[in-house]
C-alpha cells in the first residue's frame, strides 16, 4: 500500500513518528469501537454502529503503513477488553479470546488496507475526495466494498471463538458489514475532508450561513429521530445546500451529524425507522443506515462534483485571464470576429488601424475598406480558405481612421472550421513599412544596375580604345622599326665594304672609327630587331612556322656560333645531348633564337668557368597550366656566372628591365631579350623559367612540346 506521507498529508513531525501513529491510531480506533459496543446485538456480539471502520480506512489512506499496526492494535485492545469485561457475551477467558480478537483485529487492518490500498490505486494522483469520481471510489470501493473484508474475517472469527452461534453467520455479517460500511461512509470522509488543507473564508455571511445550516439541520434531526415527524427527506436539501455552499467539508460534517443523531435517536426509539412494535433494533439500524448511506454517497458526491467544477472554472478563469493579457499586451492587431462582426479587438489593432474599441466593436470590417466590393471580396477570399482547411493569409489594403492606406497581412483561425459562425480570429500585420523598404531597395537596386551597365559600358569604350591605341603603338613601332632597318642595313653593309677596303685604303685612325660605326649599326640593328619582335608579338603579328627540324643540329649550330664568344672569354662550352632527341616539330628559326639569347646571356654574364648546353626527352611533362601530359624537350643552359638575386628574378623577363650590376653595365644589352624569350616560347606551346644563385651561377630553362599544336600557348600576354 503507498503511504500517505507523499500524497499530501501535511505532516506535523508527530505524524511522521511510528510510534506516535501507532498509539494515536490505536486509541481513537479502540475509543471508537468501545463506544460502539454499546449498540452491540446479541446473538452475535456484533454492533451495527462502526465509526471505528471509518477511522481505520481514513487513517490508512492518511498515515499509511504505520496506521495499519495502530488499527490492529486498537482493534485488538477493544475487542480483548469486551470479551474479558464481559460486555461481549457469552463470557469468555484465556487465549482463546486472545486469539479471536488478534483475528478479529487482523481482519480490520486488511479491511483499511485493502481499502486504502485501492482507493490510491485508482485515484491517483489525486486525493480521494478531489472529484465526483474519486468520492464514489472512496464510497463504494473503499467503505461498501472493502468492509466486506472486516466483515468477513470478523464475523469468523466470532463463530470461531463460539460467540456466534453457526446459524447466525449470515445475520451477523449482514450487521457487521452494514455498521462498517455506514461509519466509513460516515467517518471516512469526514476525517479526509478535514485533513485537506481548505481555504475557507471567514466571511461575516458565510459564519451566519454555516450557523443557519447548522441549526437547521439540528433543528430538524430532534424533530425526525427524536420526535418521529416523517420528514426525513427534508434532509436531502440540507445535505445539499452544506454540499452547495460549503464543499466537502460542509457536507461531511452536515452528514456525520445527522448519521449520529439519527443513531441516537433511533437507539432511543424516536426514530420514524423504527419497525413498529416487532422490529428489532438491528433491523431499525440496518433501515436507517440504508438510508444515511444512500443520501450522505449522494451528497458527497455531488459536493465531490462541484469541487471539479469550481476547480475547472477556476482554470478557465485563469487561462482565459491569461490569454486576455496575451491577446491584449501581444505585438501584433488581433480581432475575433463572428459572422463578419468585430467581437473584439486588442490594443495593437486598435492603434495599428487608428480605431477605438468602441468605434469597432459590433461593427463590420466594411469600414476597413474603399467599397463594399472590396471588403466583400477579402471576405470571401478568407471564408473559401478557413472552409478548406481551418486557416487563411491573404495579402490586402486597410483604411485607417485617418483615410490612409496600410498593406497588411491578414492571417485567419476558425474556431471551428466546420461552423465559422463560431468566430474567426484574425491577425493583421502591417507590412506597410515592410513594403516600403522593399521598393527602396527595389529602386536602389534597379539605379545601381544601370549605373553598372553604364559605368561598364564606358569601359568597354575606354579598353577598345585603349587596346587600338597600343595596336596602334605596335603597328607603328613595326613600320618604324623596318624603315630603320633598312639605312642601317646599308650603314652596316657600306661600312663593311670600307673597312674591307674596296673603296680605297684607310688610315688606323679612319679603320678604328669605322670599327665603332659599325659596332654602334650593329647594336641599333639588335635592338631594333628585338623591338620590332616584341610589337610584332604585342601587335599579334607574330608568324609560327612549325616544319619538322633536327634539333640537336640547331643547337650544335647555335652553339657553334656562341663559341667563338666564349673562347674569347675563356670560357669553357659544353653541350650534352641525349641521344633519343627525335625530331621536333616546332619553329626552328624562333627556337634557335631563344637558344642563342639564352646562350649569348650566359657568356655575357660569365667570366670564369663554363657555360653548359644540354638537351633531354622527356616523355610526360604537364605544363604548370595543364592537365594532360605531354613528350617534350628540356633544354637547359648553365652557367657560372654572377647569378641573380631571388628578387631581381621577376624583374628580368618583363621588357626593358635590366637588373643593375656593375656587369650589366659593362656588358651591353637591351632589356629585351628574356622578355623575348618567354614570349616566344609561350607561342610556341612551351616555357621558359630561371633558376639562380647569386654569386654562383645561372640555370635557363627551355621546354619545348615535341610537337607545335596551334592554340596551346598558355598565357597570350605575359608580363612578367
Ligand atoms: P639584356 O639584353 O640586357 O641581356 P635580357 O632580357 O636578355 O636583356 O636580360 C635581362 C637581364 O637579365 C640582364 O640585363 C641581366 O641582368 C639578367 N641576366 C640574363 N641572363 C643572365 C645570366 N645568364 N646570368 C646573370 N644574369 C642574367
Amino acid at each position: 500500500m503507498n503511504t500517505s506521507a507523499n500524497r499530501g498529508n501535511s505532516a506535523h513531525p508527530l505524524l511522521n513518528s511510528a510510534p506516535v501513529i501507532i498509539v494515536a491510531v490505536a486509541c481513537l480506533y479502540a475509543l471508537a469501537a468501545k463506544v460502539s459496543f454499546l449498540f452491540t446485538i446479541p446473538p452475535g456480539n456484533v454492533s451495527p454502529v462502526f465509526p471505528a471502520a471509518g477511522i481505520a480506512l481514513a487513517a490508512a489512506l492518511i498515515l499509511g503503513r504505520n496506521a495499519l499496526t495502530g488499527i490492529w492494535v486498537g482493534s485488538f485492545a477493544a475487542n480483548a477488553i469486551s470479551f474479558f469485561d464481559g460486555s461481549v457475551s457469552p463470557h469468555q477467558s484465556g487465549l482463546p479470546v486472545l486469539l479471536v480478537a488478534a483475528l478479529i483485529g487482523l481482519g480490520a487492518t486488511s479491511g483499511a488496507a485493502a481499502g486504502a490500498s485501492l482507493v490510491w490505486r485508482f485515484c491517483q494522483p489525486q486525493h480521494p475526495l478531489y472529484s465526483g469520481r474519486n468520492v464514489l471510489i472512496l464510497m463504494v470501493v473503499g467503505a461498501l466494498g472493502c468492509c466486506m473484508v472486516s466483515a468477513t474475517i470478523g464475523v469468523l472469527s466470532l463463530s470461531l471463538g463460539g460467540y456466534i452461534p453457526g446459524g447466525h453467520i449470515g445475520y451477523s455479517w449482514v450487521t457487521w458489514w452494514a455498521g462498517d460500511a455506514t461509519g466509513s461512509i460516515v467517518t471516512a470522509p469526514l476525517i479526509l475532508a478535514w485533513h485537506q488543507p481548505h481555504p475557507f473564508r471567514r466571511h461575516p455571511w458565510r459564519i451566519l450561513e454555516a450557523a443557519a445550516l447548522g441549526g437547521l439541520t439540528l433543528l430538524l434531526c430532534f424533530f425526525v429521530f427524536f420526535r418521529s415527524v416523517p420528514f426525513a427527506y427534508g434532509l436531502m436539501p440540507l445535505l445539499l445546500w452544506a454540499a452547495f455552499r460549503f464543499g466537502m467539508r460542509g457536507a461531511s460534517t452536515a452528514a456525520a451529524t445527522i448519521a449520529l443523531l439519527a443513531t441516537i435517536g433511533a437507539s432511543r426509539g424516536g426514530s420514524p425507522f423504527v419497525q413498529g412494535t416487532t422490529g428489532t433494533m438491528n433491523e431499525t439500524l440496518l433501515t436507517l443506515h440504508s438510508f444515511l448511506d444512500v443520501t450522505i454517497v449522494c451528497a458527497l458526491f455531488l459536493a465531490g462534483v462541484l469541487a471539479d467544477r469550481q476547480r475547472m472554472e477556476a482554470s478557465l478563469r485563469q487561462s482565459e485571464s491569461a490569454l486576455r493579457s496575451v491577446f491584449q499586451s501581444a505585438p501584433v492587431g488581433i480581432s475575433f470576429m463572428k459572422d463578419g462582426v468585430f467581437q473584439r479587438v486588442n490594443n495593437f489593432w486598435c492603434e495599428c488601424l487608428g480605431y477605438s474599441e468602441a468605434n469597432v466593436l459590433g461593427k463590420t470590417a466594411r469600414m476597413l475598406y474603399d467599397s463594399d466590393e472590396e471588403s466583400d471580396h477579402v471576405r470571401r477570399e478568407l471564408d473559401a480558405d478557413l472552409r478548406k482547411d481551418g486557416l487563411a493569409i491573404i495579402a490586402t489594403r486597410q483604411r485607417r481612421s485617418d483615410g490612409t492606406f496600410r498593406d497588411v497581412f491578414l492571417r485567419a483561425a476558425a474556431i471551428d472550421a466546420e461552423d465559422l459562425a463560431a468566430g474567426v480570429v484574425v491577425i493583421v500585420d502591417d507590412i506597410s513599412e515592410r513594403k516600403r523598404v522593399e521598393e527602396e531597395l527595389r529602386a536602389t537596386q534597379a539605379t545601381l544596375e544601370e549605373r553598372v551597365f553604364l559605368r561598364t559600358t564606358e569601359l568597354a569604350v575606354a579598353k577598345e580604345r585603349a587596346e587600338s591605341a597600343d595596336r596602334l603603338k605596335s603597328a607603328f613601332l613595326a613600320t618604324m622599326s623596318h624603315e630603320l632597318r633598312t639605312p642601317l642595313n646599308s650603314i652596316i653593309g657600306f661600312t663593311g665594304i670600307i673597312l674591307r677596303g674596296l673603296a680605297g685604303p684607310l688610315n688606323a685612325e679612319q679603320t678604328k672609327q669605322l670599327v665603332m660605326v659599325q659596332n654602334s649599326s650593329r647594336h641599333l640593328l639588335s635592338l631594333i630587331n628585338d623591338v620590332l619582335d616584341l610589337s610584332k608579338i604585342e601587335a599579334g603579328q607574330l608568324e609560327i612556322h612549325p616544319e619538322y627540324f633536327d634539333l640537336c643540329a640547331s643547337l650544335e649550330k647555335v652553339a657553334g656560333l656562341i663559341k667563338p664568344l666564349a673562347e674569347k672569354k675563356g670560357l669553357a662550352l659544353r653541350v650534352v645531348l641525349s641521344d633519343n632527341l627525335a625530331p621536333v616539330d616546332s619553329d626552328r628559326m624562333r627556337v634557335e633564337q631563344v637558344m642563342l639569347n639564352l646562350l649569348n646571356n650566359a657568356v655575357k654574364f660569365t667570366e670564369h668557368g663554363e657555360v653548359a648546353l644540354e638537351g633531354l626527352l622527356i616523355q610526360a611533362y604537364t605544363f604548370p597550366k595543364q592537365t594532360t601530359p605531354q613528350p617534350v624537350v628540356r633544354l637547359s643552359v648553365t652557367d657560372t656566372g654572377i647569378g641573380i638575386k631571388p628578387e631581381d628574378m621577376d624583374k628580368i623577363f618583363k621588357p626593358f628591365r635590366q637588373i643593375d650590376s656593375g656587369l650589366t653595365r659593362r656588358h651591353e644589352g637591351t632589356g629585351l631579350g628574356l622578355a623575348i624569350c618567354r614570349r616566344l616560347a609561350d607561342h610556341l606551346g612551351g616555357e621558359v623559367s630561371a633558376h639562380s644563385t647569386w654569386g654562383e651561377g645561372s640555370v635557363f630553362t627551355f621546354v619545348i612540346p615535341l610537337k607545335y599544336q596551334e592554340g596551346e600557348q598558355h598565357d597570350p600576354n605575359p608580363n612578367s
